[in-house]
């Protein structure tokens, strides 16, 4: 008898994920048709869409609701007119990124830990993110500059963890995965591997059996950081995805990104933490949106945010609230704001 798994896995034949990415909704006239909403009422802007297109995973748009206008998984994904609003103090750059970016693909801003931006595109374009305006093109690293930056870290015995970031670093290849954890695992002094991806949520084929077996093979503790911001978005193919992870020993938390009219009412952030501890992820970090050009109408005020995280604490264990936090440029470490 063959094995299907294991020889889509090693031929090079695109998996069904594979397909799934190359097969996105990039026509927001098509998503508001699928959901039955009246296209004629979608105030479209043919620029916002060319610097930012659209891009959905088929199986993210089927947790929409139909006919909801104020769906929350569609608040994230769907390109606004409002994204022209300019605001004072949103930048295209918020982080500053470009100060801590020794080699091409990695940055070093915080004690001990670097970050890998692996891959340089992701399977959603979640339209409050702070890389909107990201120089990808410069910085996707070719082979040998991926050496530089396994060099980069070997060469210093402080870096403990290295960080799997993007884009979404699952947005790449089995093959291209395994060969730099290899690497990150020849390196003695780093003892945890993390992964920040949205890939779980958005696209849960993703996670096959050989993928688990990847991650959970790391000698490298691993840690996967999914980025999931309402309970809406994790229905049984993604609690089948996170399944497989943990059954591989891999450590799950969640980074949610508190957003106006997606996720700032108590009752949807407790119903997160409860879902996401059904299916073994804690809530790590809550981020306030970063002050990026184009997000006002996504932003959320410190005051609100420490509100909405005092209810939490009275409604749930201390391990179900995740930490509030926000990026400043330059500083040390994330910033707490409660
Ligand atoms: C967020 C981030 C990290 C990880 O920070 P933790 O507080 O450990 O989650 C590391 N490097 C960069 C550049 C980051 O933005
Ligand atoms: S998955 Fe993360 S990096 Fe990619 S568009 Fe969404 S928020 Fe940005």
């Amino acid at each position: 008898m063959t094995s299907p798994v294991v020889s889509i896995i090693d031929s090079d034949q695109p998996e069904k994920w594979q397909q799934m990415l190359s097969d996105l909704i990039t026509d927001p006239k098509e998503l508001l048709q699928i959901l039955g909403l009246n296209a004629t009422d979608y105030p479209g802007d043919p620029d916002m869409l060319r610097q930012f297109p659209m891009k959905v995973p088929r199986p993210f748009a089927a947790r929409m609701e139909a006919g909801n206008w104020r769906d929350p998984l569609l608040l994230q994904v769907l390109p606004s007119s409002l994204e022209a609003v300019q605001v004072e103090g949103l930048v295209a750059d918020p982080l500053q990124e470009a100060a801590a970016n020794p080699v091409p693909g990695l940055l070093h801003k915080y004690a001990g830990r670097v970050l890998l931006t692996a891959v340089p595109h992701c399977a959603v374009h979640c339209r409050y993110c702070f890389r909107r305006h990201f120089d990808y093109a410069g910085n996707a690293p070719n082979r040998s500059e991926w050496v530089k930056a396994i060099d980069y870290i070997a060469a210093d015995p402080g870096i403990t963890e290295v960080i799997l970031s993007g884009g979404d670093p699952l947005a790449a290849s089995d093959r291209h995965l395994r060969w730099l954890i290899d690497r990150i695992n020849d390196i003695e002094h780093v003892s945890s591997l993390r992964l920040h991806t949205r890939l779980p949520i958005v696209l849960p084929q993703r996670v096959t059996p050989g993928l688990a077996a990847l991650l959970g093979g790391s000698r490298a503790k691993p840690v996967l950081v999914v980025h999931c911001n309402h309970a809406q978005e994790l229905d049984l193919q993604v609690a089948s995805a996170l399944s497989q992870l943990t059954d591989n020993r891999i450590i799950l938390l969640n980074q949610a990104v508190l957003l106006r009219d997606v996720n700032d009412n108590l009752p949807a952030l407790v119903a997160l933490s409860k879902r996401l501890f059904q299916l073994h992820v804690l809530p790590y970090y809550l981020h306030l949106p970063d002050r990026v050009a184009g997000t006002a109408h996504f932003q959320v005020s410190a005051a609100t945010g420490r509100e909405l995280i005092s209810g939490m604490q009275a409604q749930l264990p201390g391990y179900l609230v995740p930490t509030l936090v926000q990026e400043q440029p330059g500083a040390s470490a994330k910033t707490r704001l409660a």
